[in-house]
């Protein structure tokens, strides 16, 4: 019933060297150092792909972030792609749009417009097509307590839109694939 792909994949984590070089791209993100932070999260995400695709494509998509933040365009769209791609291949239906949209618009907003124009051409009528998963039996009805804002083993955010849980109380996180528990609702 819970995704058991998704748990096999625990048993496989990032190395303890990994894990301290997530940890430390996700302290510069949110510490305002975006050019620091993207170089780490695109190495991590190069490293993953064959093992952890799904894990590399979120890791993508941060260093996409972050490299737009960064005012590197070119690098920027060259993630961006990577992250869409496997996204894509990968089918995370909840992820892709999300990401898609996000991304065009920090682009467009930073006058990035060729990046932004390129994203749309590339992957629009793709990520268009995808089918909206929200209404299907993907996501029980199921009383899940508070989780934290961050990853407390790595620091990656835990996005509400795309969490996937392992049991009623845990989820994992979709960076470093630390088991985080709930807080139960009161
Ligand atoms: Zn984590």
């Amino acid at each position: 019933m819970f995704r058991t792909l998704r748990t096999a994949m625990q048993d496989n984590p990032l190395d303890a060297s990994q894990i301290e070089a997530l940890a430390k791209a996700n302290q510069m993100a949110s510490a305002g150092n975006p050019a620091g932070a993207a170089p780490l999260f695109a190495e991590l995400a190069r490293e993953l792909d064959a093992p952890h695709p799904r894990r590399a494509a979120n890791l993508h998509a941060r260093a996409a972030h972050a490299y737009a933040d960064a005012n590197r365009p070119q690098l920027a769209l060259e993630q961006a792609r990577a992250a869409l791609n496997l996204f894509i291949q990968y089918q995370m239906a909840a992820r892709t749009p999300v990401f898609y949209a996000n991304i065009t618009r920090k682009f467009t907003n930073k006058g990035m417009t060729g990046a932004a124009a390129a994203i749309q051409n590339e992957f629009g009528s793709r990520v268009g097509s995808i089918p909206a998963q929200s209404q299907g039996p993907a996501r029980p009805i199921v009383r899940h307590g508070a989780l934290p804002t961050n990853c407390p083993k790595c620091g990656g955010p835990i996005h509400s839109d795309s969490i996937s849980w392992v049991d009623n109380q845990t989820v994992e996180c979709e960076y470093c694939g630390a088991l985080i528990r709930s807080t139960p609702n009161r």
